[in-house]
């Protein structure tokens, strides 16, 4: 008689979930919000995760959380804008899980302002957090992802305003849209090892970032009835389609943006 096979448990998954691979996983800005909720998505299916991030408690927070799936998290405090670090935080990261297979950039700020308000710092800090550091790790993926094996891929987090513009994110708008033009880039790159790279374009998500726009009386409530699904998402809405991105269900989805926005930008410019 043939055996049916067990379903998969829980032990077994970190090979085999929804098409996940069981190698390590860097989370940039994994401290909070939409990174740590895909260090913890990640986790749950049981890939090792490494979660960098300026704030040394969240991301030890967010190793701690990912630990009690039983898989390795390695958290360490890494700035992502400063360039001449994300090499040897690289090497220490793949040496940390055993491999390193998978890649989200999720470390970004907002950098609000108008034109009329933007200076050097903040249009710096917000292009070389969000844009520069994307590529500036990409670049020393090759080498561990090569280690891997074939289903390594990077996902980079851009936004709705990585497609539209908004008056009160000039430098935001700016690195976003930068993202996917990285991200299309790096996606031919990447493909001559056999690797993917794509983008998820988040609408509003409630986490840290949004704290200050939500303090502005009717802001979440205009923002929610202008959304077709009439409300903003959590950041595990965001944390699925990334670790889908990742997994071999998306083998032949290369150098795309996936809008995850409630439907917003569907029915209405932003
Ligand atoms: P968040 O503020 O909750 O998390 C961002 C994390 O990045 C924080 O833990 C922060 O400490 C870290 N970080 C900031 N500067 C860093 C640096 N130099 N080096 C390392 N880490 C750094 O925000 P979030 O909403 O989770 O944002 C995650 C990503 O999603 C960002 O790229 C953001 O632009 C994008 N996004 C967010 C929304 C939203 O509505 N929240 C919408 C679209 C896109």
């Amino acid at each position: 008689m043939t055996s049916i096979p067990d379903a998969p448990s829980a032990a077994r998954s970190s090979s085999n979930h929804l098409g996940s691979p069981g190698t390590g996983v860097l989370v940039t800005g994994g401290g909070s919000g939409i990174g740590r909720a895909t260090a913890l998505a990640l986790a749950e299916v049981g890939r090792p995760v490494a979660i960098w991030d300026i704030d040394a408690a969240g991301a030890e927070e967010t190793a701690a959380r990912c630990r009690a799936f039983g898989v390795t998290a390695h958290a360490a405090v890494v700035d992502v804008a400063d360039s001449s670090v994300i090499g040897s935080a690289v090497t220490a990261a793949a040496d940390a899980l055993g491999s390193l297979g998978g890649f989200v950039h999720a470390a970004g700020v907002s950098g609000a302002g108008t034109v009329d308000d933007i200076d050097d710092v903040v249009w710096d800090e917000t292009l070389n957090i969000n844009l520069r550091a994307a590529a500036m790790i990409c670049r020393h993926l090759l080498v561990p992802f090569r280690e891997a094996g074939p289903g390594s891929a990077v996902v980079l987090i851009s936004s709705i305003e990585g497609l539209f513009g908004s008056v009160m994110l000039t430098a935001y708008c700016a690195s976003k849209g930068g993202v996917l033009g990285v991200m299309r880039s790096l996606a031919q790159r990447f493909a001559m090892e056999g690797f993917r790279v794509n983008a998820v374009c988040p609408g509003a998500v409630a986490t840290p970032m949004l704290e200050p726009a939500f303090a502005i009386p009717g802001f979440r409530e205009q923002l929610e009835e202008r959304t077709p699904l009439q409300r903003i998402s959590t950041p595990d809405e965001i944390a699925r389609p990334i670790r889908f991105l990742l997994s071999s269900e998306a083998s032949f989805v290369t150098g795309a943006h996936l809008t995850v926005d409630g439907g917003l930008t569907a029915v209405t410019a932003i």
